[in-house]
């Protein structure tokens, strides 16, 4: 169902690309570190040298300051006769830095000692990195101006600084290399395991433009964005999807519910046309049709009005609503009729009920209940209209002492187009308890009824309560 990106496509996909940025931001991170760390390393070492080489330097000045050079030479002899290898290169030179005197340790062989002449020095200590150029060894020079303008240096091997250097740029490396690659991988694994319900609602939404709606997107298990993501997007179609059959639903209920009425009116139009009794008896037909072509029109407009709030596409337009006030001026609309069929119509409100309805919806609601108690009570009866509330539900009830509903019709009186049989000699179009029960359900709400067979019934709708 879903398509598996090719090698070409993967490129483009978010995931590779989050996984480069993971894989860029981490190589950064490491090389900042790294270069952090090897500065820090690096200059401590530095310094470590350098302390060494000053002690020294300052040591052979003082001995210089006292004895000249017979003191440097004697130190030194001394300090060979008990160390087996002597760890720094001194060497003093004139005015001119011509050599007067030098001590030159083992690893120093190679060294080209014009490179020590070229060195400038003053009265503070000059420090010079050199590189000998037959081997790898590097030196620290440490320079000094004599009092007398001599110069005196004294140099050390870095070699050991340097090892220690080239052995953690290797380690860093021989981690890195592997880090960067799994980190470039577990990115792209954990932004391509990320990313699945999003590849599944792509492949969901290319279903629905090919006309499937009833593709779904598995759900993500999780209590995420993602899983919200796909738990919405779910909800969405199913949505769609009921809408699409109440559609579907509702143009096939208009064909059927139509098909007997439209024949209807052609039986009489046809009859019209083939008598040849005269402009009358046209006439007459005439007004049939018309009265028939009402009575369609009303159905469609019903039929759709059902379909609308089934399917939730009706819009509502809700708002506050006093339910004494609205009740009131209904019943003060049907008073007259029941007046005329002598019908008593009364009504219990209790005060201070508020719900959130579209006005209009609602009127029709409790009128078509309303109608439908004058329609099957006799004259003489009674039908009582009351609201009370209970929890946070408004309840509208209207009952009457007119035939009442047999117990097996009692589940299919909500059904489109469905008639009791005891009410057939009333006109109806079996349309209106449909469209109260869609009404109240669009408005959140649920519709109950109780009957006794020839005492009448009880309709009850409940609505939630406005605070
Ligand atoms: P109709 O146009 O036939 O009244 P409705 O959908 O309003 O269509 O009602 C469906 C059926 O339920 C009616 O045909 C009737 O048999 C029954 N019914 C509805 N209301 C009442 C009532 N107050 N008393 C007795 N029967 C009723």
């Amino acid at each position: 169902m879903f398509s598996r990106p090719n090698r070409k496509a993967f490129r483009k996909t978010v995931g590779f690309r989050l996984a480069l940025w993971y894989s860029g931001i981490f190589i950064f991170s490491s090389v900042l570190l790294f270069g952090f760390s090897y500065f820090n390393i690096s200059s401590s070492l530095r310094k470590q040298d350098q302390r060494a080489i000053e002690s020294e330097l300052k040591e052979l000045a003082s001995l210089y300051e006292m004895g000249g050079m017979d003191f440097i030479e004697r130190k030194l002899t001394v300090h060979r006769k008990f160390e087996k290898e002597e760890p720094f290169l001194v060497r003093v030179g004139d005015a001119t830095n011509e050599t007067l005197l030098l001590i030159l340790p083992n690893q120093w062989m190679e060294f080209d000692i014009k490179d020590l002449k070229q060195i400038s020095s003053n009265s503070s200590i000059t420090w010079t990195p050199l590189h000998n150029r037959n081997s790898k060894n590097a030196f620290e020079v440490g320079s000094i101006r004599l009092p007398d303008r001599h110069v005196l240096q004294v140099g050390r091997s870095i070699e050991d600084r340097e090892r220690i250097l080239a052995h953690f740029r290797t380690n860093f490396l021989l981690i890195t290399v592997p880090l960067i690659v799994l980190a470039f991988a577990g990115g792209a694994f954990v932004a391509f395991r990320a990313l699945r319900p999003i590849r599944h609602i792509i492949g969901a939404v290319r279903s629905a433009a090919s006309g499937r709606m009833d593709t779904r997107v598995p759900s993500t298990g999780t209590d995420d964005e993602l899983g919200e993501l796909v738990t919405l997007f779910n909800q969405m179609l199913k949505r769609i999807e009921a809408l699409m059959q109440g559609m579907r639903d509702a143009l096939d209920n208009v064909a059927h519910d139509l098909r007997t009425p439209m024949t209807r009116l052609r039986g009489i139009a046809e009859i019209a046309l083939s008598s040849d009794e005269g402009p009358d008896a046209c006439r007459e037909s005439l007004a049939e049709c018309m009265e028939e072509s009402e009575r369609i029109l009303k159905m469609l407009n019903t039929l759709m009005d059902i379909s609308e709030a089934e399917t939730g596409a009706m819009k509502l337009e809700l708002q506050r609503v006093k339910v004494c006030d609205m009740l009131k001026h209904i019943v003060e609309v049907y008073d007259y009729i029941a007046e005329d069929r002598g019908i008593s119509l009364q009504m219990q409100c209790k005060r201070g009920l508020w719900i959130m309805a579209d006005p209009t919806r609602l009127y029709q609601i409790i009128s078509n209940l309303l109608e439908n108690s004058l329609k099957y009570t006799a004259r003489g009866g009674r039908i009582d209209v009351a609201a009370t509330a209970k929890d946070a539900e408004v309840f509208v009830a209207v009952r009457d002492t007119g035939i009442g509903i047999r117990e097996k019709d009692l589940p299919r009186i909500w059904d489109r187009s469905y008639r009791c049989d005891q009410s057939r000699s009333q006109s109806g179009l079996g349309l209106g308890l449909s469209l109260v029960k869609a009404f109240v359900e669009a408005h959140k709400g649920h519709v109950e009824v109780s009957s006794q067979p020839g005492k009448g019934c009880t309709f009850t709708i409940a609505l939630p309560a406005a605070h």
